[in-house]
């Protein structure tokens, strides 16, 4: 028997390992086995196939060493998944393996659980007749007899008794009869551990080891506390439900504020009631902090929480739990959360779909969890169906329409089906596209709860107000107007300003001279608060100069507005106020992230400033005043996707005016106010920026329209690495005509002393995208078969954002 084994190693496919017979039956697909590689490595992998005999001559196959488990610790679909993952992306499928496994389960030590001492009857002692026996040769030692009597009543003895008597808990964890107590419960009953001991050098009980949970328990579920939907909250979930019988994936539009959330709830508790699990993913870790203590009041320990942020015990212990008998319901999570084992999934909500940190950058795989979601969901699907016992045969499918695998078994009960619900107040043009088009099922909730009206937003002309001198810094007097309002009256403001530190540049006013980092094409971020530039994309720290290495002089000037910087002249202006800033520098713990959401939450600091951070899901009661104090910075991004995601930006910004009670104001601060965007925002026309988007992509071939592929390029020395672009360009070019463009120099051209070239695919539906990533991965073998590319890298990002 041969096993085809994935490793955690980034190269292409997996790798073929005999299986020795004493391990015949033991490794089965899904189990993690131990295994040589090269010359001197051995690696935990996980066996993908089993088969009898070998394809192709490999000529030195080795033998798998051991066998971790006894259980699959995978489940068939998400194997399946991670293939797809690796296919559609691109990526070899060790690189999957390794962003999908917490690594207590990939490495062999990693993971020690906490257990905690048992003891039982040893088997010899286990029927009433010989328990009497133990009991009369306890007679002569008082102490032991009682112990052994406590031990008796502790195990519920009495309540099973006459039977054969086994242990709760086998070797491998399985659970049975209740004749099992915690040593530590006995001994608190006032017993000595010598005389335990002593029971157990007489061969009555013995005593073992069981893991135990790390896992915090939130209490008891409370159903009572879901909150009744309104009238339109109620529509809007029907439709859903509606909508779910003939879509796999429904979208919810739901301006801001509007109880998306709530509804949510109510999709959850349905699932529960039909004994189904449910994953809610959110695209940023800070998020789940608060939606997690929203979900905990109404569903309790039934909702268990997953993200890489916890400690990898945690996410090993909650994996493990998943593929036990008694899972947790209900899955709040980020990215990584679609990679945990479901085993009777009936949902999958996929909360602020439009946001771009669902795509993972960096490493690959660089996967987008919305879609990886989407097939997730579609590939569980298969096992409840198989389990439903009622078979028919159909096709695979997966979001695209595309086949991706031979038939399957399949029952004709729909209901089985994993439904995905996509949810947000700006849907991203893709979804928004697949709704139009009736790929997915579009539910649309267009008030706010209790009728509150969206935010008026003012926008304010700020080039206007710089020529006739009207500018307080980076603040026109009108917004400054409206925020001492709102303090003046005890309520909140917050001001967005999208750029962390205290200015983006620092430059000598005399000749110009600009501070760049070493590693990377960028000018340094000035961070006053610990008095050093700092690189934003390699992470590197310099010393502020105090004059100018190229002229001498001593006069330096900052440039531009960061938070820290607004930060400082809010203050100077609103002295009384009480603020705080969020952005990366201050939230670099998950605590101080959480203290400064709970201190405006609580009405401590009333003058939040932050970055797009403070965009994202935050409800608070008393904010009256939002401000964007520079929109031209998103809007003037040299990207296709700049106005989608400016759009976006602000009108979830927006959404956090005036969420309860009276309207809310923006003052929106812009050079550009006459743009259509602009009204958009202003109107929330989400209508009418999808329609202006879909027309601008349409005649320039962009998504959704056609798919994306970039193609990267990466190495020390700029000459070799443009001459590879240029190659890669022409064998490309040879299979994919004018689909390629490029090889262009990116805004930042130069990362962590590698400097970059990228080509780009734009790739017109219909396409098979299989033979095309066949040519990609082709070009790319042959380009890097020339020996002066061996230390190059190459990579794709498919779908990039
Ligand atoms: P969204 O997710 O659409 O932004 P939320 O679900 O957060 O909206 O709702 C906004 C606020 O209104 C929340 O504080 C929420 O508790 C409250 N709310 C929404 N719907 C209801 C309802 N049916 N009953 C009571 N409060 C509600
Ligand atoms: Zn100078
Ligand atoms: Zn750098």
């Amino acid at each position: 028997m041969y096993a085809d084994v994935i490793l955690p190693v980034p190269l292409d496919g997996m790798f073929t390992y005999s299986v020795p017979p004493q391990f015949e039956g033991q490794v089965t697909i899904g189990v993690r086995v131990l295994v040589p590689f090269g010359r001197s490595k051995t690696y935990v992998g996980l066996v993908s196939t089993l088969h009898p005999t070998l394809e192709s001559e490999i000529s030195s196959v080795k033998p798998v060493l051991q066998v971790l488990d006894r259980e699959p610790i995978l489940l068939p679909s998400q194997l399946k998944l991670w293939q797809w993952i690796s296919d559609y992306y691109m990526s070899p499928i060790g690189d999957v393996y390794k962003a999908a496994l917490p690594a207590g389960l990939k490495a062999e030590e990693g993971y020690r659980p906490k257990t905690e001492t048992y003891i039982r009857l040893t088997p010899n002692f286990r029927n009433e007749q010989t328990l009497h026996i133990a009991l009369d040769m306890l007679a002569r030692a008082p102490k032991q007899q009682r112990c052994f009597i406590d031990f008796l009543a502790l195990s519920g003895w009495d309540r099973i008794s006459g039977r054969e008597v086994q242990s709760r808990r086998c070797e491998d964890g399985s659970s049975d009869d209740i004749v099992e107590v915690a040593r530590d419960e006995l001994l608190n009953e006032g017993h000595d551990l010598p005389i335990l001991n002593q029971l157990v050098k007489r061969g009555i009980l013995e005593t073992y080891e069981v893991e135990v949970g790390r896992l915090n328990h939130g209490g008891e579920p409370h159903p009572e506390n879901i909150k009744r939907l309104s009238a339109p909250q109620e529509q809007a979930y029907n439709e859903i439900l509606l909508s779910m019988m003939k879509h796999q994936v429904t979208l919810l539009h739901g301006v801001t504020s509007s109880g998306k959330t709530e509804i949510y709830i109510h999709l959850i508790q349905r699932e529960l009631d039909q004994h189904r699990q449910v994953l809610y993913l959110l695209p940023e870790i800070a998020l789940t902090v608060q939606m997690m203590d929203r979900l905990r009041r109404v569903f309790g320990d039934r909702l268990g929480i997953y993200h890489s942020k916890y400690n990898d015990a945690e996410r090993v212990e909650i994996w493990q739990k998943q593929l036990s008998g008694h899972p947790y319901d209900v899955i709040l999570g980020a990215r990584s959360a679609v990679f945990l084992p479901f085993q009777n999934l009936g949902l999958v909500i996929v909360d602020e779909e439009h946001e771009t940190s669902y795509k993972q950058q960096d490493p690959a795989p660089r996967y987008h969890a919305r879609s990886a979601a989407i097939m997730m969901a579609s590939l569980t699907s298969v096992e409840c169906r198989v389990e439903s016992g009622e078979f028919a045969t159909a096709f695979e499918s997966n979001a695209a329409g595309r086949p991706v695998g031979n038939s399957t078994l399949y029952t004709l009960n729909s209901k089985l089906e994993p439904k995905v619900l996509l949810g947000t107040a700006t849907p991203s043009l893709e979804s928004y596209h697949n709704a139009q088009i009736g790929k997915y099922g579009l539910v649309e909730l267009k008030e706010r709860h209790q009728g509150v009206e969206l935010p008026e937003i003012e926008v304010v002309d700020i080039q206007d107000l710089q020529h006739r001198k009207m500018m307080s810094g980076p603040f026109s007097p009108l917004l400054l107007a409206r925020v001492r309002e709102a303090l003046q009256r005890g309520e909140q403001a917050i001001l967005f300003q999208n750029r962390r530190g205290y200015a983006p540049m620092i430059e000598c006013k005399q000749c110009g001279w600009v501070p760049r980092c070493e590693h990377c094409d960028v000018s340094l971020t000035l961070h006053r608060s610990m008095n050093q530039l700092s690189c934003h994309y390699c992470g590197a720290v310099y010393q502020v100069p105090t004059v100018c290495p190229s002229c001498g002089s001593g006069e330096l000037r900052t440039r531009g507005y960061g938070t820290e910087k607004i930060e400082a002249e809010v203050r100077d202006i609103f002295p009384e106020a009480h603020i705080s800033r969020m952005d990366l520098d201050t939230t670099r713990s998950r605590q101080a992230y959480e203290r400064i959401i709970s201190d405006f939450g609580a009405g401590r600091t009333n003058l939040l400033i932050g970055t797009q951070m403070v965009s994202k899901g935050l409800d608070f009661d008393k904010v009256s005043v939002v401000g964007i104090l520079n929109a031209d910075a998103m809007l003037n991004i040299p990207d296709f996707r700049a106005y989608e995601h400016a759009f976006m930006m602000m009108a979830q910004v927006s959404g956090r005016a005036g969420r309860r009670g009276s309207r809310g104001l923006v003052v929106l601060q812009t050079r550009q106010p006459r743009l259509p965007i602009i009204r958009q925002v202003v109107h929330n026309d989400y209508a009418s920026l999808y329609h202006d988007l879909c027309d601008e992509r349409v005649a320039f071939r962009y998504p959704p329209f056609c798919r994306l592929v970039y193609v990267y390029l990466k190495h020390r020395r700029e000459a070799l690495v443009e001459g590879a672009a240029m190659t890669l360009g022409s064998l490309l070019r040879q299979w994919f005509g004018a689909r390629v463009l490029g090889p262009d120099k990116p805004a930042v051209a130069v990362v962590k002393t590698l400097a970059i070239r990228k080509l780009m695919l734009k790739l017109e539906p219909g396409l098979n995208m299989a033979e095309v990533r066949k040519y990609l991965a082709l070009a790319r073998q042959q380009l890097l078969q020339d020996k002066r590319y061996g230390s190059l890298q190459v990579y794709f990002d498919v779908d990039p954002l």
